[in-house]
């Protein structure tokens, strides 16, 4: 799209924040799945040193690294942000997503509290940043140990811990959403995305 002036208009950022196993992975996959939203949004592909769910697949659901790549990259300023996760090193690629915004091109992120906050600084224009809420604890807790049965109990309660301490930050977010009903939440994130998508 163009602007009154001939410009290209660039693209904007949708950043899906909350805690571990609050479900933004989920919203936003079943998001770009959806006939409306894949025309016009694209999901973020990250790159982690974490070991592989079996379920993941390399190049689509992350770019799967080793520590010294990742650390080369990081070197090389060919990473937009960053952060360390349990161990693990997780980043977005820079070229992915400038190529993207200068084109007008929509992309959508799950990203950690940090993340979202960097996007938001660099990208302060365009980037719309939505926290997704679990229904409670209890709830958290038992989505976390449903997703994956090789997390062990020592990593949930580390989730859970670290859980607690983010909800704290969602009145700092654009829009919260819960996620109690998937079909609910995934509307009211539609909702959000073509709101501003149009504007
Ligand atoms: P996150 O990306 O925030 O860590 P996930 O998207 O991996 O969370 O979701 C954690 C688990 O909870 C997954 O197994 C997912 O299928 C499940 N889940 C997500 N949203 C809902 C929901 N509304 N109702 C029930 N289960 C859900």
């Amino acid at each position: 799209m163009k602007t009154a002036r001939g410009h290209k208009k660039q693209g904007k950022i949708f950043v899906i924040s909350g805690p571990s196993g609050s479900g933004k992975t989920t919203l936003l996959n079943k998001l770009t799945q959806d006939r409306e939203i894949s025309k016009l949004l694209i999901k973020s592909r990250s790159l982690t040193t974490r070991p592989r769910r079996c379920q993941e697949r390399d190049g689509k659901d992350y770019f799967f690294v080793s520590p010294d790549e990742f650390s080369r990259l990081l070197k090389a300023k060919k990473i937009l942000e960053w952060t360390r996760y349990l161990g693990y090193y997780y980043g977005t690629p820079r070229e992915h997503v400038e190529a993207r915004l200068k084109k007008g091109g929509h992309i959508g992120f799950c990203l950690d509290l940090k993340g979202a906050a960097i996007l938001k600084k660099i990208y302060p224009q365009n980037t719309v940043t939505v926290f997704v809420l679990p229904p409670s604890l209890e709830t958290l807790k038992a989505r976390i140990e449903g997703r994956s049965k090789s997390t062990d109990k020592k990593e949930v309660a580390q989730r859970l811990k670290l859980a607690a301490r983010e909800l704290s930050a969602a009145p700092g977010f654009d829009y919260c959403i819960l996620n109690n009903n998937l079909q609910v939440a995934l509307k009211e994130l539609k909702e959000i995305i073509l709101t501003h998508i149009g504007s």
